[in-house]
């Protein structure tokens, strides 16, 4: 479709959305929400906003008294947003994170779309993974989204890895939660045991590296050691989208794996969110051609 002079006036009616956080001045959030608004003709605007959580509640509360529809919030806010909230999507309350807000009849109603996008992406890229084994490295904000959705959406085993960092608690506590609450079994490992880690990725059908490792500027930067330790039918995916071929990636793909960046997690979890806020769905296939490219 072609996306270029489309029309767009701001009126009184215009209904306001947008991101909280801090930095948020690089998002690619306003890009594609407002085409997505322009292109089905909804009377929408999606603005960034830099408020760390000093000012959050403040903020919250002048939402709810103009009539704002909904916003993001990125860090730092994620976590105090989910105790400001007035009500939680079971996949924010496990997470303890939100990054969408839907403001209904002056509540906050909070969600996380975080998962929600990294499932999607999976099964865009052409991968079905319910029922099947995921070793995830990671155990902050991503990793945790990411472990929730999938246990809800009935992947049947997801071992973590993590370094024992301030992550490393609350990972051991949502893996015992998941395990009780959902169909699926959540281990938790310590990511120096190399050797768990190279039998959790032989017997998985998906590696995701939901850590910042291999981020840019650290880009010579990968947790698997070799490419021996993957093999052809794995998945490989990861959640970095700067670069949007990780050294993980590279290294799957030299040893043949099928491979899923970050890119479209970010789309599909801003495609969630304007479900919530909309009702309608996001033109994604528009929104990649022109932003996601
Ligand atoms: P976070 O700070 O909450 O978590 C960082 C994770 O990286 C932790 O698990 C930490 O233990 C791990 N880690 C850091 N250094 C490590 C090291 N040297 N060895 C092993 N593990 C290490 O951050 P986050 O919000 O979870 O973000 C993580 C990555 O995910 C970032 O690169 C971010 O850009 C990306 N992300 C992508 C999307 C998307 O839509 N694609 C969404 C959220 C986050």
């Amino acid at each position: 479709m072609n996306t270029q002079n489309i029309e767009y006036n701001i009126t009184g009616h215009t209904v306001l959305t947008g991101l909280l956080g801090s930095p948020v001045s690089h998002s690619v959030s306003p890009a594609m929400h407002n085409l997505a608004f322009r292109m089905l003709g909804l009377d929408y605007v999606y603005l960034c906003f830099d408020v760390g959580t000093d000012h959050l509640k403040e903020v919250t509360d002048a939402m709810k008294l103009m009539g704002v529809r909904g916003f993001n919030c990125t860090m730092p806010d994620k976590n105090l947003m989910c105790e400001l909230c007035d009500e939680l999507s079971p996949a924010a309350q496990l997470i303890g994170a939100v990054n969408t807000v839907l403001v209904e009849d002056g509540r906050l109603i909070g969600h996380n779309t975080d998962g929600i996008g990294y499932m999607q992406a999976v099964k865009d890229a052409g991968f079905d993974i319910i029922g099947k084994s995921m070793t995830l490295l990671g155990a902050g904000g991503a990793a945790t989204s990411i472990a929730v959705q999938a246990a809800l959406d009935g992947v049947k085993s997801i071992n973590i890895f993590s370094i024992r960092d301030q992550f490393f608690g609350r990972a051991e506590r949502l893996a015992e939660s998941l395990t009780a609450t959902t169909g699926c079994r959540v281990m938790l490992y310590d990511m120096a045991d190399q050797e768990a880690l190279k039998k959790s990725i032989a017997e998985s059908e998906i590696l995701t590296n939901a850590t910042s490792v291999g981020m840019a500027p650290n880009t010579d930067r990968c947790l698997i050691p070799e490419a021996s330790w993957l093999r052809k039918d794995l998945i490989v995916s990861d959640v970095i989208y700067n670069p949007r071929e990780t050294k993980l990636l590279s290294l799957a793909k030299s040893a043949g794996c099928r491979t899923c960046n970050g890119m479209y997690m970010l789309l599909y979890q801003g495609a969630a969110a304007f479900k919530i806020w909309t009702g309608r769905d996001m033109p994604t296939e528009a929104v990649k051609e022109k932003y996601f490219v």
